[in-house]
């Protein structure tokens, strides 16, 4: 894949992975693409060479750098700022001390990746300048902040004091509750019990996951998901700016990969197991006769027969209050219910909604 891409392309193959020779233009004659390591002076007219004005080339306008000791980025000379190679002690401008000069700016990475490179990356440096001094200077096309105004701080103020008032309102409606009186109009009672039964149940799984006792099982290939496996290899690279006139390509070899199908064997089979069934119901209303669990008769047999999982209870008092309105009460324990009956008075607390809270159930003193 790799290997046709880069025979195919009619411009040139990419340059490999080595030191080259970064770009520059001399902004006071005009001379273009002076070369970064070789030219610390433009051979036109002299003016010595701006790291800021280095860019990196493109493709064709590479030109390699054989035999090229890296010392380093160069250092701004703090007197006269001029660049100096990080080798030197003494300005080569103006012979001030290098010690306390700074490192240069490098113009960072370029991506490649598996392309080339097909433009250089010169840029309108002196626009560039002019844009960075007028942000300084806060000419911006950006107006004030919005809460800078004090139109913006009131309208702000007013938000957060609508917030306030909407959660204290929230937390006093679901806290707010009164108490009524009422009477037990009317006690309920539930009594349940849940049966399984025995069946033939068909089912589908891959192999490994199917159940112990399984009969009757029937298992073609299937496709059970992809792996990813290696699938060759290409190149990437990218440009990174040393900050003395020069830069380095560097190039890694990034493996591809794909997806392969992966075949299992889906089977379908049949399995005796146990499923919810019937449930049988028990009701009644008031205390008399006594709640009691309905009667359960299992059915028998191989396939059919049945068998208890569950019992659950329900006790129910329904009151109706001092204004009039219903409200049902559940018990999960008898004894609980059982302190009631038609007719009592009994004490209660109601939310915001009309909601009764059942904790507060009580018969009154
Ligand atoms: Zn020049
Ligand atoms: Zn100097």
């Amino acid at each position: 894949m790799s290997q046709a891409n880069s025979e195919g392309e009619s411009s040139g193959a990419r340059r490999g992975a080595g030191a080259y020779q970064m770009l520059w233009d001399c902004r006071f004659c005009g001379t273009a693409k002076l070369l970064g390591v070789t030219h610390r002076h433009c051979p036109n007219c002299g003016a010595a060479q701006d790291p800021a004005w280095r860019y990196f080339p493109s493709e064709e306008d590479m030109v390699a750098l054989d035999d090229h000791k890296y010392v380093g980025a160069d250092v701004i000379c703090p007197a006269c700022s001029q660049p100096n190679s990080a080798e030197s002690k003494f300005c080569i401008e103006c012979g001030a001390e290098l010690a306390a000069g700074q490192v240069v700016q490098t113009q960072g990475v370029r991506g490649i990746g598996t392309g080339v490179a097909a433009a250089d990356t010169r840029r309108d440096v002196v626009k560039d300048q002019f844009d960075a001094e007028m942000k300084r200077a806060g000419v911006t096309k950006d107006g004030p902040g919005f809460l800078s105004t004090t139109k913006g701080r009131v309208i702000l103020a007013a938000i957060i004091g609508v917030a306030i008032l909407a959660c204290a309102g929230i937390i006093y409606a679901l806290t707010y509750s009164k108490a009524v009186t009422g009477e037990v109009e009317q006690m309920t009672w539930e009594r349940v019990v849940n049966l399984q039964e025995y069946r033939q149940v068909p089912g589908e799984a891959w192999e490994d996951d199917v159940p112990n006792g399984a009969y009757a099982l029937s298992c073609h290939r299937e496709e059970h998901g992809t792996r990813r496996v290696e699938d060759g290899s290409h190149e990437e690279c990218e440009d990174v700016d040393k900050g003395d006139g020069s830069f380095e390509r560097q190039c890694t070899t990034v493996i591809d990969y794909r997806d392969e199908p992966v075949y299992d064997d889906r089977c379908s089979f049949t399995v005796d197991s146990w499923l919810d069934g019937r449930s049988i119901t028990a009701s009644g209303t008031g205390k008399q006769p006594a709640p009691d669990w309905p009667e359960v008769t299992l059915a028998g047999g191989t396939y059919g027969k049945e068998r208890e999982r569950a019992r659950h209870e329900t006790y129910a008092v329904v009151v109706r209050d001092s204004d009039g309105d219903e409200h049902t009460c559940e018990f999960d324990d008898q004894s609980d219910w059982a302190q009631y009956d038609v007719g009592a008075k009994v004490d209660l607390e109601v939310g915001i909604g009309g909601a009764a809270d059942c904790d507060s159930l009580k018969l009154a003193s």
